[in-house]
């Protein structure tokens, strides 16, 4: 008899960010909205913009964190046709307003309202739980045949699209990438889909490694990387993304970069950085800060993941349960060499 009572109340699992710390528990399970859907969690992503909301304490207590996610509709409202529990959906957490300036031009990711109310981030609940409700106008078909994880990666994919979208990156362009986390290694698969030339550095040989394996060009920070792109691009890289989020890299980036050509910013830093004007102006470099991205570049990020063009399923990992999400956090801190993080709350 409880165990009916249980099913009649429906209470899911969720991590629960309280004081600082993450704790499994069950709380109610979400309905969805009249134009929305619940999702059956697939997997869910960690970026260096969770671990900062973790870190600051951003956020009060009893939040639900994650963005990057995939799922399965379990429950419909009651004003939806176009979906049936058991399609399969990549989710949009930004909600851009749609009316502001930006909006109108296109320019949807500055949307700041849409950005100040991303889910996992402030503003509806994130999908580290078993299940999360999700608005229409944010869902993206996912086919059935692909593999129900890598639908977590359209969402940091399309991060990486915006930054080469800026980046002006076309065939033959040379390009750098300075740290090769999973922005880094993404931005360098999309540019050498688009045909680029790319050649990245990191601290890390594990990261080095897996860009080796991915075949891109890739050196190690104690191996004159920087001297070496210069002579492997006769010059410098046209374009160089700045993916390690390490103030002093910014600096670094420009000078890297060939004489009129633009450093695309593709991380957040968290204190200030020292620029040398020089650096910049006397060589015409430009510093082009890449932000979210627009949901034509969430298409289009989907679509290179579905119709694999772009191969993204050698960056995971892990994948692990959501007990676990504590310690994925408190790894995050130090230095790892992984790459790309995924929670799976049904395991
Ligand atoms: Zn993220
Ligand atoms: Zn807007």
């Amino acid at each position: 008899m409880e165990a009916e009572y249980g099913r009649i109340e429906a209470r899911m699992r969720a991590a629960i960010l309280s004081e600082g710390r993450f704790s499994v528990e069950t709380v109610p399970d979400p309905t969805p909205a009249p134009d929305g859907v619940v999702l059956a969690v697939s997997a869910c992503g960690l970026c260096g913009t969770d671990h900062s909301i973790y870190r600051s304490r951003l956020l009060p207590d009893g939040a639900i964190l994650g963005h990057e996610f995939a799922g399965t509709v379990v429950e419909v409202g009651a004003h939806v046709r176009e979906w049936e529990v058991g399609d399969r959906a990549a989710v949009l957490p930004i909600p851009y307003c749609g009316r502001c300036e930006l909006c109108a031009a296109g320019r949807q990711n500055l949307c700041i309202a849409g950005l100040g109310e991303m889910m996992g981030c402030g503003g509806a609940p994130g999908a580290l739980a078993e299940l999360v409700a999700a608005p229409l106008s944010s869902l993206r078909r996912l086919p059935s045949s692909l593999e129900p994880h890598l639908g977590a990666l359209v969402e940091p994919l399309a991060v990486a699209w915006r930054a080469v979208n800026l980046g002006d990156v076309s065939p033959g362009t040379r390009v750098g990438v300075i740290g090769l986390g999973p922005l880094g290694l993404f931005a360098g698969l999309i540019a050498r889909q688009k045909g680029a030339l790319v050649f990245g550095t990191d601290i890390r040989p594990k990261r080095v490694a897996w860009a080796h394996r991915l075949g891109l060009g890739a050196f190690l920070a104690d191996d004159q990387p920087d001297v070496r792109i210069r002579d492997l691009t006769g010059g410098g890289p046209e374009v160089v993304f700045e993916a390690s989020g390490r103030p002093e890299a910014i600096e670094r980036a420009a000078n890297l970069s060939r004489v009129g050509g633009r450093v695309v910013l593709v991380a957040s830093y968290h204190t200030p950085a020292q620029m040398t004007p020089g650096s910049w102006f006397n060589r015409g470099v430009s510093l082009l800060p890449s932000i979210a991205y627009t949901p034509g570049e969430f298409e289009e990020a989907l679509d290179s993941i579905a119709s694999r063009r772009i191969d993204v399923a050698p960056l995971i990992t892990s994948v692990h349960p959501l007990a676990e999400v504590g310690a994925v956090f408190e790894r995050f801190a130090t230095q790892s060499e992984d790459v790309k993080l995924l929670i799976d709350p049904a395991r």
